[in-house]
Protein backbone atom coordinates (compact mmCIF):
# COMPACT_ATOMS: atom_id res chain seq x y z
CA UNK A 1 0.00 0.00 0.00
CA UNK A 2 1.62 3.33 -1.09
CA UNK A 3 2.60 4.96 2.44
CA UNK A 4 0.50 8.21 0.85
CA UNK A 5 -2.84 6.85 1.02
CA UNK A 6 -2.95 4.69 4.21
CA UNK A 7 -6.03 4.55 5.95
CA UNK A 8 -5.45 6.09 9.40
CA UNK A 9 -8.28 7.67 11.03
CA UNK A 10 -9.22 5.18 13.94
CA UNK A 11 -4.91 4.88 14.71
CA UNK A 12 -4.62 8.70 14.37
CA UNK A 13 -7.60 9.15 16.75
CA UNK A 14 -6.20 6.64 19.34
CA UNK A 15 -2.80 8.30 18.81
CA UNK A 16 -3.59 11.76 19.50
CA UNK A 17 -4.90 10.47 22.79
CA UNK A 18 -1.83 8.35 23.58
CA UNK A 19 0.18 11.71 22.81
CA UNK A 20 -1.94 14.40 25.04
CA UNK A 21 -1.58 11.65 27.77
CA UNK A 22 2.20 12.04 27.38
CA UNK A 23 2.60 14.82 26.65
CA UNK A 24 0.90 16.11 30.27
CA UNK A 25 3.15 14.03 31.80
CA UNK A 26 6.35 15.18 30.35
CA UNK A 27 6.70 19.17 30.05
CA UNK A 28 8.06 20.17 26.51
CA UNK A 29 8.83 24.16 26.25
CA UNK A 30 7.96 23.27 22.11
CA UNK A 31 4.27 22.73 20.11
CA UNK A 32 6.00 22.73 16.91
CA UNK A 33 9.73 22.21 15.93
CA UNK A 34 12.01 22.20 13.07
CA UNK A 35 14.43 19.80 13.14
CA UNK A 36 17.27 20.09 10.47
CA UNK A 37 18.91 16.83 9.96
CA UNK A 38 22.25 16.91 7.29
CA UNK A 39 22.83 14.75 4.50
CA UNK A 40 26.14 13.85 6.36
CA UNK A 41 24.14 13.43 9.62
CA UNK A 42 22.45 10.60 7.63
CA UNK A 43 25.54 9.17 6.21
CA UNK A 44 27.75 8.90 9.51
CA UNK A 45 30.93 7.39 9.49
CA UNK A 46 30.07 5.55 5.31
CA UNK A 47 31.44 7.51 2.46
CA UNK A 48 28.70 8.25 1.06
CA UNK A 49 24.92 7.67 1.10
CA UNK A 50 22.93 6.61 4.26
CA UNK A 51 23.60 4.31 7.04
CA UNK A 52 20.95 2.25 7.67
CA UNK A 53 21.54 2.25 11.38
CA UNK A 54 21.49 5.97 11.53
CA UNK A 55 18.35 6.54 9.79
CA UNK A 56 16.52 3.55 11.94
CA UNK A 57 18.19 5.13 15.34
CA UNK A 58 17.02 8.81 14.03
CA UNK A 59 13.36 7.56 12.95
CA UNK A 60 13.15 5.96 16.54
CA UNK A 61 13.77 9.52 17.87
CA UNK A 62 11.62 11.66 16.37
CA UNK A 63 8.90 8.85 16.91
CA UNK A 64 10.01 9.34 20.54
CA UNK A 65 9.42 13.14 20.32
CA UNK A 66 6.82 12.53 18.33
CA UNK A 67 4.72 10.72 21.04
CA UNK A 68 5.59 13.67 23.71
CA UNK A 69 2.63 15.60 21.53
CA UNK A 70 5.13 18.16 19.61
CA UNK A 71 3.87 18.15 16.31
CA UNK A 72 7.69 17.54 14.24
CA UNK A 73 8.98 18.68 11.18
CA UNK A 74 11.74 17.90 9.09
CA UNK A 75 14.43 19.22 6.68
CA UNK A 76 16.64 16.76 5.04
CA UNK A 77 19.98 18.15 3.37
CA UNK A 78 21.60 16.02 0.29
CA UNK A 79 25.03 17.00 1.40
CA UNK A 80 25.81 12.50 1.32
CA UNK A 81 24.39 12.23 -2.13
CA UNK A 82 24.88 15.58 -4.25
CA UNK A 83 26.33 19.09 -3.30
CA UNK A 84 25.56 21.65 -5.81
CA UNK A 85 29.01 24.38 -5.06
CA UNK A 86 31.05 21.51 -4.91
CA UNK A 87 30.31 19.69 -7.90
CA UNK A 88 30.15 22.74 -10.09
CA UNK A 89 33.41 23.98 -8.85
CA UNK A 90 35.04 20.49 -9.52
CA UNK A 91 33.15 19.52 -12.77
CA UNK A 92 32.04 23.19 -13.76
CA UNK A 93 28.59 22.13 -14.32
CA UNK A 94 26.58 24.94 -14.19
CA UNK A 95 25.79 25.80 -10.86
CA UNK A 96 21.77 26.28 -11.34
CA UNK A 97 21.96 22.44 -12.94
CA UNK A 98 24.08 20.96 -9.93
CA UNK A 99 21.62 22.21 -7.30
CA UNK A 100 18.91 21.19 -8.96
CA UNK A 101 20.53 17.96 -8.38
CA UNK A 102 20.97 18.91 -5.15
CA UNK A 103 17.48 19.44 -4.77
CA UNK A 104 16.86 16.35 -5.62
CA UNK A 105 18.90 13.95 -3.35
CA UNK A 106 17.32 15.63 -0.45
CA UNK A 107 14.42 14.09 -1.73
CA UNK A 108 16.14 10.81 -1.82
CA UNK A 109 16.99 11.00 1.90
CA UNK A 110 13.64 12.31 2.91
CA UNK A 111 11.86 9.59 1.14
CA UNK A 112 14.48 7.01 2.93
CA UNK A 113 13.40 8.76 6.23
CA UNK A 114 9.39 8.37 5.84
CA UNK A 115 10.12 5.07 4.58
CA UNK A 116 11.96 4.32 8.08
CA UNK A 117 9.04 6.04 10.02
CA UNK A 118 6.86 4.47 8.33
CA UNK A 119 7.97 1.12 9.18
CA UNK A 120 7.93 2.13 12.88
CA UNK A 121 4.21 3.00 12.61
CA UNK A 122 5.04 6.79 12.41
CA UNK A 123 2.68 8.68 9.98
CA UNK A 124 4.11 10.93 7.55
CA UNK A 125 3.90 12.92 4.25
CA UNK A 126 6.85 13.96 2.17
CA UNK A 127 6.63 17.55 0.96
CA UNK A 128 8.37 18.56 -2.00
CA UNK A 129 9.54 21.87 -3.30
CA UNK A 130 9.94 20.99 -6.39
CA UNK A 131 7.33 18.71 -8.32
CA UNK A 132 8.12 15.38 -8.13
CA UNK A 133 4.24 13.90 -7.59
CA UNK A 134 5.14 10.40 -7.83
CA UNK A 135 6.48 10.24 -4.67
CA UNK A 136 5.77 13.47 -3.08
CA UNK A 137 3.57 16.03 -2.29
CA UNK A 138 3.69 19.42 -3.46
CA UNK A 139 4.84 21.99 -0.87
CA UNK A 140 1.74 23.66 0.58
CA UNK A 141 2.20 25.62 3.86
CA UNK A 142 -1.40 25.14 5.29
CA UNK A 143 -1.46 21.60 4.29
CA UNK A 144 1.60 21.08 6.39
CA UNK A 145 0.18 22.42 8.97
CA UNK A 146 -2.92 20.40 8.81
CA UNK A 147 -1.11 17.31 9.10
CA UNK A 148 1.15 18.56 11.60
CA UNK A 149 -2.26 19.08 13.71
CA UNK A 150 -3.56 15.23 12.55
CA UNK A 151 -0.05 14.13 14.76
CA UNK A 152 2.03 13.74 10.98
CA UNK A 153 5.57 13.88 10.88
CA UNK A 154 6.03 16.61 7.91
CA UNK A 155 9.37 15.79 5.77
CA UNK A 156 10.18 19.03 3.85
CA UNK A 157 12.27 17.89 0.66
CA UNK A 158 13.72 19.80 -2.40
CA UNK A 159 15.04 22.27 -0.50
CA UNK A 160 13.22 26.04 -0.64
CA UNK A 161 13.22 24.76 -4.71
CA UNK A 162 15.34 27.39 -5.90
CA UNK A 163 19.34 26.92 -6.78
CA UNK A 164 21.89 29.27 -4.98
CA UNK A 165 20.12 28.06 -1.48
CA UNK A 166 20.40 25.56 1.12
CA UNK A 167 18.51 22.98 3.44
CA UNK A 168 19.56 25.38 6.17
CA UNK A 169 18.00 28.36 5.06
CA UNK A 170 15.08 26.27 4.26
CA UNK A 171 14.62 25.41 7.46
CA UNK A 172 14.51 28.87 8.95
CA UNK A 173 11.98 29.62 6.21
CA UNK A 174 9.66 26.90 6.56
CA UNK A 175 10.00 27.76 10.34
CA UNK A 176 8.96 31.27 10.16
CA UNK A 177 6.48 29.75 7.43
CA UNK A 178 4.46 27.44 9.87
CA UNK A 179 4.99 29.35 12.86
CA UNK A 180 7.63 26.93 14.24
CA UNK A 181 8.61 27.66 18.06
CA UNK A 182 12.28 26.61 17.81
CA UNK A 183 15.13 25.08 14.70
CA UNK A 184 16.75 22.37 15.77
CA UNK A 185 20.26 22.42 13.53
CA UNK A 186 21.37 18.58 14.14
CA UNK A 187 24.84 18.07 13.68
CA UNK A 188 28.09 16.00 14.22
CA UNK A 189 29.71 18.26 17.18
CA UNK A 190 28.52 19.77 20.33
CA UNK A 191 27.31 22.74 19.67
CA UNK A 192 28.90 26.17 18.53
CA UNK A 193 32.33 27.13 19.33
CA UNK A 194 34.86 29.60 19.41
CA UNK A 195 36.84 27.82 17.04
CA UNK A 196 37.03 24.94 15.36
CA UNK A 197 37.11 21.78 18.23
CA UNK A 198 39.16 19.61 15.69
CA UNK A 199 41.55 21.98 14.82
CA UNK A 200 42.22 23.92 17.90
CA UNK A 201 41.38 22.24 20.99
CA UNK A 202 40.96 25.43 23.06
CA UNK A 203 37.90 26.35 21.76
CA UNK A 204 35.44 26.77 23.51
CA UNK A 205 31.21 25.97 23.22
CA UNK A 206 28.80 28.57 24.08
CA UNK A 207 25.56 27.47 25.85
CA UNK A 208 24.39 30.57 24.35
CA UNK A 209 25.00 32.81 21.96
CA UNK A 210 23.08 35.86 20.01
CA UNK A 211 22.16 35.81 16.04
CA UNK A 212 24.09 39.04 15.83
CA UNK A 213 27.31 37.59 17.44
CA UNK A 214 27.18 34.78 15.49
CA UNK A 215 27.00 36.56 12.37
CA UNK A 216 29.45 39.11 13.31
CA UNK A 217 32.29 36.53 14.25
CA UNK A 218 31.18 34.46 11.03
CA UNK A 219 30.38 31.55 13.48
CA UNK A 220 29.38 28.27 11.63
CA UNK A 221 26.43 27.46 12.90
CA UNK A 222 24.13 27.50 9.92
CA UNK A 223 24.79 29.66 6.72
CA UNK A 224 24.24 33.60 7.42
CA UNK A 225 20.99 33.24 5.16
CA UNK A 226 19.43 31.18 7.47
CA UNK A 227 20.65 32.71 10.59
CA UNK A 228 19.13 36.19 9.47
CA UNK A 229 15.93 34.67 8.81
CA UNK A 230 15.77 33.39 12.23
CA UNK A 231 16.67 36.47 13.69
CA UNK A 232 14.27 38.53 12.19
CA UNK A 233 12.03 36.27 12.57
CA UNK A 234 12.78 35.59 15.87
CA UNK A 235 13.12 31.54 15.82
CA UNK A 236 15.62 30.68 18.33
CA UNK A 237 18.18 28.01 16.87
CA UNK A 238 19.42 25.24 19.03
CA UNK A 239 22.84 23.08 17.59
CA UNK A 240 23.48 19.82 19.29
CA UNK A 241 24.56 16.62 18.53
CA UNK A 242 22.82 14.26 17.00
CA UNK A 243 25.42 10.99 17.46
CA UNK A 244 24.89 11.26 20.97
CA UNK A 245 22.04 9.01 22.13
CA UNK A 246 18.71 10.51 23.19
CA UNK A 247 19.88 14.10 22.29
CA UNK A 248 16.77 15.00 20.23
CA UNK A 249 14.60 14.10 23.17
CA UNK A 250 16.63 16.07 25.68
CA UNK A 251 16.82 18.69 23.63
CA UNK A 252 13.26 19.06 22.94
CA UNK A 253 11.99 18.52 26.74
CA UNK A 254 14.31 21.92 27.50
CA UNK A 255 17.74 20.46 28.70
CA UNK A 256 20.55 22.71 28.63
CA UNK A 257 22.06 20.40 25.21
CA UNK A 258 24.11 21.76 22.86
CA UNK A 259 24.42 25.68 22.10
CA UNK A 260 21.29 27.93 21.98
CA UNK A 261 21.04 30.80 19.37
CA UNK A 262 18.57 33.58 20.27
CA UNK A 263 17.82 37.17 19.87
CA UNK A 264 19.73 38.75 22.90
CA UNK A 265 23.56 39.12 24.10
CA UNK A 266 25.01 35.83 24.14
CA UNK A 267 27.40 34.92 27.29
CA UNK A 268 31.05 34.60 27.04
CA UNK A 269 32.07 31.37 26.11
CA UNK A 270 33.05 28.60 29.00
CA UNK A 271 34.54 25.29 29.31
CA UNK A 272 31.57 22.62 29.25
CA UNK A 273 31.86 18.87 28.81
CA UNK A 274 30.52 17.41 25.48
CA UNK A 275 26.77 16.58 26.20
N1 LIG B 1 19.98 23.08 -2.68
C1 LIG B 1 19.53 24.15 -3.45
N2 LIG B 1 18.51 24.93 -2.98
C2 LIG B 1 17.93 24.71 -1.77
C3 LIG B 1 18.42 23.65 -0.97
C4 LIG B 1 19.43 22.86 -1.46
O1 LIG B 1 20.03 24.37 -4.53
O2 LIG B 1 17.00 25.46 -1.39
C5 LIG B 1 21.00 22.16 -3.23
C6 LIG B 1 22.43 22.66 -3.12
O3 LIG B 1 23.11 22.25 -4.28
C7 LIG B 1 22.96 21.89 -1.94
C8 LIG B 1 22.25 20.57 -2.04
O4 LIG B 1 20.95 20.92 -2.53
O5 LIG B 1 24.35 21.72 -2.01
C9 LIG B 1 22.11 19.82 -0.75
O6 LIG B 1 21.63 20.67 0.26
P1 LIG B 1 22.55 21.08 1.51
O7 LIG B 1 23.95 21.35 1.04
O8 LIG B 1 21.86 22.18 2.24
O9 LIG B 1 22.51 19.72 2.34
P2 LIG B 1 23.24 19.36 3.72
O10 LIG B 1 24.56 20.10 3.77
O11 LIG B 1 22.34 19.81 4.81
O12 LIG B 1 23.39 17.88 3.66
Amino acid sequence: MPVNSQPEATLAVSKQRASKSSAAALTTPYKRIVLKISGEALQGDLRFGIDPRILDDLARQIKEIRELGVQVTVVVGGGNIFRGMQTSSVTGMERATADYMGMLATAINGIALQDALERMHVHTRVQSAIEIAKVAEPYIRRRAIRHLEKGRVVIFVGGIGSPFFTTDTTAALRAMEIGADVVLKATNVDGVYSDDPAINHKAKRFTTISFLDVLKKGLKVMDATAVSLCMSGQVPIIVFNIRKAGNIKRVVCGEPVGTQVINRKGRAPHSVSGQ
